[in-house]
């Protein structure tokens, strides 16, 4: 086993110590005194306790960011905004390490991953950074009588409440802070309780590199306590949620008494569909890490694997020969392939999912099981499991499994595999592995899904949209119009 060496000194060790949350520049304790623990989800051991923010705390928050919008986060001009961000990404840079390190005790995923979401988080902030300074309004000629100009103002829409999940904290944080900075937006941010602690060094990162007190705030706390009570405030002007849909659907609810603006990142069961032409020794890691990756927890798991028929059973045994071969253990281990699911309640619900798969007729290729010895038993791990013959009406086939589950499904015409990809109430991402031009073209118009990935998955770059079609959400993080989502347009008319 090759450790990850952390750096030193910490600047906030992870060592069970108490950690308090960041409101209006100052860490405070939540008003009723409750706190709780996160834990390291391979060997189970306290990582830091955390105050259990509730309605009072996101009162708090949300009224420290109102006041830091209206006051002196109002007069940044676009272009200290930019230089903010850009200090935010030099001291992501340089304290990188520490990131991944954190997000990797605190949610399980492998240290050699968190570490090389290096580019791509800091890419983001220096992205914003760099439309920070152009993001404009239109002038528009009108067809009014006499001489009157119109054009339009883009305008910040002011206190921004965002929820993200445990799977990436890093990177969901910054998919919200970061547009937030550049538009001039303030942020109430509501991490998830099963990984709080990278949030909270973010807060103390974005302090470091002169975010005024109030712009950037982060209450710890659960779904029900704290969550709940940040999408029903009447305070906040927009709100941004990545995270299951069935809470999607909660939030867009709660929004309602003061009709916020919501995006949402939600769920998915995407579809891959390997055609009988795919270059196969591209084909096979890139399909299983398409589920395996962060041992199945990512939103974008190609977890429905459509195979033309005439290669399906090699394909199958060469994905199940992949699977046997990743390595899992510590994330904290440099070897490690798949770290622990992040808690005993995902696990549990994985191992349901594992139960189901047999119980209504599908055939386990490889896996199937959670590991329950040695280093294995105080954590929550579970094999990469490959299932075949699998039916579409199958629960496995259906539901998102937030697990390293595979469901092969045989297909004969692409027709027919494009209908059976698309008969889901979600529509995040799709796979395609084909050498044919125009089946590639084809499959591309007729998937419906926010992200098409031909010959590769995972692609994911902040200066392109990312989004779900259906049930798995709306609005779009990353490019342009991601930032408009954080932008009123005002009209104006002048009569000369
Ligand atoms: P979740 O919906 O249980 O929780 C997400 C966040 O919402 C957490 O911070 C939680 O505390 C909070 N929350 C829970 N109930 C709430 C409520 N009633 N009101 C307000 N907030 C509430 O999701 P999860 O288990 O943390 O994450 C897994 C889900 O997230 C999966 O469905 C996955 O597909 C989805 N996800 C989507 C994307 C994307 O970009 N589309 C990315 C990552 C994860």
């Amino acid at each position: 086993m090759t450790l990850f060496t952390p750096p030193k000194p910490l600047r906030r060790p992870l060592d069970g110590r108490a950690r308090q949350m960041f409101i209006g520049g100052e860490w405070v304790e939540a008003a009723s005194g409750r706190r709780f623990d996160s834990l390291n989800p391979a060997t189970g051991a306290v990582l830091a306790s955390v105050p259990a923010g509730d309605a009072a705390d996101i009162d708090r928050a949300v009224a420290a960011a109102r006041a830091a919008f209206e006051g002196p986060w109002s007069r940044f001009k676009p272009y200290e905004r930019q230089q903010l961000l850009l200090r935010i990404a030099d001291l992501f840079e340089a304290h990188w390490d520490e990131l991944a390190l954190s997000d990797t005790l605190d949610m399980g995923m492998p240290i050699a991953r968190t570490r090389a979401n290096r580019n791509r988080v800091v890419g983001m902030l220096r992205f914003y950074a760099g439309q920070a300074t152009a993001l404009h309004g239109a002038t528009i000629d009108n067809s009014l009588p006499g001489d009157v100009v119109s054009f339009t103002r883009k305008e910040p829409l002011g206190v921004v409440g965002a929820i993200i999940p445990w799977n990436a904290p890093t990177a969901a944080s910054i998919w919200k802070i970061g547009p937030a900075l550049a538009t001039g937006c303030t942020v109430v941010l509501k991490p998830s309780e099963e990984a709080p602690l990278t949030p909270l060094l973010i807060a103390e990162l974005m302090a470091e590199a002169g975010v005024p007190p109030g712009v950037v705030n982060v209450v710890t706390g659960t779904g029900a306590e704290a969550g709940a009570p940040l999408a029903a405030h009447p305070g906040v002007d927009k709100l941004v949620f990545t995270g299951s849909t069935a809470t999607g659907q909660a939030i867009v609810r709660a929004s309602a008494g003061n009709l916020k603006k919501v995006s949402l990142e939600l769920g998915g069961k995407s579809p891959v569909i390997v055609c009988a032409d795919a270059d196969m020794d591209r084909a096979v890691p890139l399909a299983a890490m398409a589920v395996f990756a962060n041992s199945g927890q990512i939103c974008i798991a190609g977890s429905r694997l459509f195979v033309a028929r005439a290669i399906h059973d090699e394909f199958v045994a060469r994905l199940a020969a992949f699977a046997e071969g990743l390595r899992l253990g510590d994330g904290l281990d440099e070897t490690t392939d798949l770290g622990p699911l992040v808690s005993r309640r995902q696990l549990d619900r994985v191992e349901g999912f594992l139960a189901r798969g047999p119980a209504e007729g599908a055939r386990l290729v490889t896996g199937g099981a959670r590991l329950t010895t040695g280093a294995f038993a105080a954590g929550h791990f579970v094999q990469p499991t490959v299932f075949a013959d699998v039916a579409d009406d199958m629960t496995i086939a259906r539901e998102e499994i937030f697990g390293p589950v595979i469901s092969a499904l045989p297909f004969d015409t692409l027709d027919e595999a494009v209908a059976r990809a698309n008969a889901t109430p979600y529509g995040l991402a799709a796979g395609v592995f084909t050498r044919d031009l125009t089946t590639t073209h084809r499959l591309i118009r007729s998937l419906q899904a926010g992200s098409v990935w031909v010959n590769t998955y995972h692609a994911i770059d902040p200066a392109v949209p990312f989004g779900g079609y259906r049930m798995s959400g709306y609005g779009r993080e990353g490019g342009v119009e991601h930032l408009h989502e954080y932008l009123n347009t005002k009209a104006a008319f002048i009569r000369l």
